[in-house]
């Protein structure tokens, strides 16, 4: 019989919708709101979608914003600001990944008004209270309730056309806020569940995807999974994996969901000996050792396994190491220069990881 000890649970308040077809809700969901009039945002290279989408609010229609980039730059947001007060918008609706839904949140930030978020990734921003952004090349983040999106629409139709190396290297962004959330300080037996679920649901869907990318039941699996790990990074504290990901990101300009599914399998072999009976459920999905099983998987769904692929020199894994440990943070296996020099050397040659102690 399972019998959780004491826990503290926090969820956030979001109202989501999942459904092929429910992108037709959008306007519905804009008006529950109490929004007269919304700003559509998206990537250039979405610009079409996001204009049918704008189209199709009719009156509801303020106008589009087809300018979100990538580390959401305060120059963008203060663009987007602009085309919300000429358009008299009072809300808006970002159709995109992480990116895009960055956007959202900044302008969110700054004047309050509602979001309705239609993910086409598996990044999971729209279910957190966290907003990461850049000004003069410097990345800050703020968190408050005001940043949270109100309702998400989870149409998987969109993400049929994300291709299919970006819905690898996303599920395993995905898969990397799971992971952390089992061993989470702050978790709870229902984070703990929705992340197995989640992993579960990339475990099955990944390889299919990399068969045919149109696979429907794949396609709702991983955007399933997509909201479940989501969930769980809105709710737990991040570890060892996201910072890592993070001070790379940060200090060498690497791609965000590239960046997390090399690291995987290295950072979760770095703390397995230290949070084996959390990371068991992961075990039972992947295998065990849990590092090592990650490895195999990444591989098998044709993921990128190398940091130098990414154009990152062995000179420059000294400086990540030194940084990485120059502001320590909670991990279940404290961090320790060497162990993550040696970790990011790993993931510099793309080895198979081997768990301390193994
Ligand atoms: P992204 O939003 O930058 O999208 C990558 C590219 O794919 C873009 O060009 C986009 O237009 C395109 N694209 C997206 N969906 C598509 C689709 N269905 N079909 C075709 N093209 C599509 O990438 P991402 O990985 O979703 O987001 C990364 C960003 O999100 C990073 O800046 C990261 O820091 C942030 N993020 C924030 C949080 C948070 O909680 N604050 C969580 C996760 C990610």
């Amino acid at each position: 019989m399972s019998r959780p000890s004491a826990f503290t649970h926090t969820a956030g308040p979001a109202r989501v919708l999942f459904g092929r077809g429910s992108l037709g809700r959008v306007g519905e969901e804009v008006e529950r709101l109490g929004v007269r009039r919304a700003l559509v945002l998206t990537t250039p290279p979405q610009a079409d979608d996001g204009a049918r989408l704008a189209q199709s609010l009719g009156n509801l229609r303020a106008g589009q914003f087809a300018g979100a980039t990538m580390h959401t730059p305060v120059e963008v947001t203060l663009e987007a600001l602009e085309v919300l007060r000429r358009t008299g918008a009072d809300g808006v609706v970002s159709l995109g990944g992480g990116s895009t839904t960055g956007l959202g949140k900044a302008i969110a930030a700054r004047t309050g008004v509602p979001q309705v978020v239609v993910p086409t990734t598996y990044a999971g921003s729209e279910v957190t209270a966290v907003l990461g952004e850049t000004e003069n090349g410097v990345k800050t983040t703020r968190s408050g309730p005001e940043i949270l999106p109100e309702t998400v629409i989870y149409d998987p139709v969109l993400s049929d056309t994300l291709p299919v190396p970006l819905s690898v290297t996303s599920g395993l962004n995905a898969m990397a806020h799971a992971l952390e959330g089992l061993y989470a300080r702050d978790g709870s037996p229902i984070y703990s569940v929705l992340a197995t679920e989640g992993l579960k649901s990339f475990r099955d869907a990944l390889p299919r995807l990399l068969e045919d990318g149109s696979d429907q039941d794949a396609r709702d699996a991983a955007l399933y999974g997509a909201w479940l790990c989501g969930t769980v990074l809105g709710g737990v504290g991040m570890s060892v994996h996201h910072k890592l990901c993070h001070t790379l990101g940060g200090r060498l300009d690497l791609p965000h969901a590239e960046t997390h599914s090399i690291m995987l399998p290295h950072t979760i072999a770095y703390v397995a000996g230290a949070a084996r009976t959390e990371l068991a459920p992961a075990a039972q999905v992947f295998g065990d050792p849990i590092g090592g099983a990650l490895h195999d998987f990444t591989t098998s769904v044709g993921a990128p396994l190398r940091l130098a692929d990414l154009g990152v020199t062995e000179l420059e894994l000294d400086g990540v190491a030194d940084l990485a440990v120059t502001a320590p943070y909670w991990s279940p296996r404290p961090l320790d220069r060497d162990g993550i020099r040696e970790l990011l050397q790993n993931a510099w040659d793309g080895n198979r990881p081997v768990e301390a102690g193994a």
